[in-house]
């Protein structure tokens, strides 16, 4: 383990979440031996255990991953990554599988996360089947209806905060570094992003590397995960280079994109991030140091959408392709069709697209596209049928 601030270095140790000299972040270094596809077995995160440093005696899974690569309808060689399908419906299962059964395996009884709300539904389910105690911190008001529903139904105690998401991220810091009372959860935690890589082993064992991966950013964890997952197939041989990763932000919440933008070394932060993309309203993104590392080195960029991209996007991948994810995913369609035109990507290259969550996470913003729902006469429903078919020939 590594910090990226000052340095330090440690042997692999479970219990270590942020550096004990300074406070930063640490990066896991894993050097695959002998790794091939072809030997695995089982389905999902542990069927890449050989990946994931760590003691794992114990392991506290609900069959999270295996979500399916989807081909797009209307891009060739373009495939979405469908990561509703996990069983809570977002990536984020990947990360609470390691990261809780960390927990358990080093001792830990309470765990803490801040939240947007994907993050709460999936620490509420995972510390629900390990039996730990549970705090969530979230943004009062703030958290997309299917959410905090899940949040309430695992059982899990909500602490509500006046403010954004980064002030829930100040106050779980408090928990756990000031009073050293809780277990974290949230991305900083590098044993999460180790469950969360498992994105890129997944695709490179069904498709091979692909040239571009878009990802939506938020608190930034997930796109630098699938990077070093990448990168260490990379660098054991079993593909021959790593995708480019292409950040997509929010145009009120988009640090990272900013900062890429203007060639910055730190990103300046939004202090009021604003986007109906709620899992990505972040103005301050804890791993901004991994983002940017994943995204220079690995050639890539970061992008933001409005949020009325985004809406369309949402629509159109619910309308022309049949999947429904939430707005922050529907951004990776936002972000990817810019990229087009702005002859970033070129679309007839192996393309794939992170779709962080589900749709039905969010139905406030379902309820609001528009909607053709119409008060019929049972007995007179051909009029209406019968009248458009015979306008449209
Ligand atoms: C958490 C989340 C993101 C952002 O991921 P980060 O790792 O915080 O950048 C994007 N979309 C959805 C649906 C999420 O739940
Ligand atoms: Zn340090």
């Amino acid at each position: 383990m590594k910090c990226l601030d000052c340095g330090y270095e440690t042997d692999i140790n479970q219990k270590i979440i942020t550096c004990p000299r300074c406070g930063g972040l640490l990066e896991i270094k894993v050097k695959l031996k002998g790794f091939s596809f072809s030997n695995l077995k089982g389905r999902g995160v542990w069927r890449y255990k050989d990946a994931i440093p760590g003691n794992y005696s114990k392991i506290v899974s609900i069959n999270e991953g295996n979500t399916p690569l989807i081909p797009s309808r209307i891009y060739k060689q373009t495939f979405y990554k469908f990561e509703g399908a996990n069983p809570t419906g977002s990536f984020k299962d990947r990360g609470m599988t390691v990261a809780v059964s960390s927990a358990v395996n080093t001792g830990y009884k309470v765990v803490a996360a801040a939240s947007t709300g994907n993050t709460a539904a999936s620490a509420a389910a995972y510390a629900s089947r390990a039996g730990l105690r549970i705090y969530l911190v979230l943004p009062k008001g703030k958290v997309a209806l299917g959410k905090l529903a899940q949040s309430i139904l695992y059982g899990a105690t909500i602490l509500e905060v006046n403010g954004s998401f980064d002030i829930a991220m100040a106050s779980v810091m408090r928990l756990y570094k000031d009073l050293g009372i809780v277990y974290p959860l949230n991305s900083f935690n590098p044993w999460r992003l180790e469950g969360q890589k498992t994105i890129a082993y997944e695709i490179a064992e069904e498709i091979g590397e692909p040239d571009n991966v878009i990802v939506p950013v938020g608190n930034a964890g997930n796109i630098y995960a699938i990077w070093k997952g990448f990168t260490e197939l990379q660098e054991a041989g079993v593909i021959s280079k790593i995708p480019r990763m292409i950040g997509i932000q929010a145009e009120g919440a988009a640090p990272i994109a900013k900062a890429i933008e203007k060639g910055l070394n730190e990103p300046e932060f939004f202090e009021n991030p604003e986007t109906i993309a709620t899992a990505i309203r972040i103005g301050k993104p804890v791993n901004w140091k991994k983002a940017i590392k994943a995204i220079r080195s690995s050639k890539g960029t970061a992008l933001s959408v409005s949020d009325q991209e985004i809406i369309d996007a949402q629509k159109k991948l619910a309308r022309e392709e049949g999947i429904g994810a939430e707005p922050a995913s529907a951004a990776a369609l936002a972000g990817y069709e810019k990229a087009i035109n702005e002859g970033i990507v070129d679309k007839d290259q192996k393309n794939v697209l992170i779709l962080t969550g589900h749709a039905l996470k969010d139905p406030d913003a379902m309820l609001r596209l528009d909607a053709r729902r119409i008060l019929i006469n049972p007995e007179h429903i051909e009029n209406i049928v019968l009248g458009e078919i015979n306008d449209n020939n």
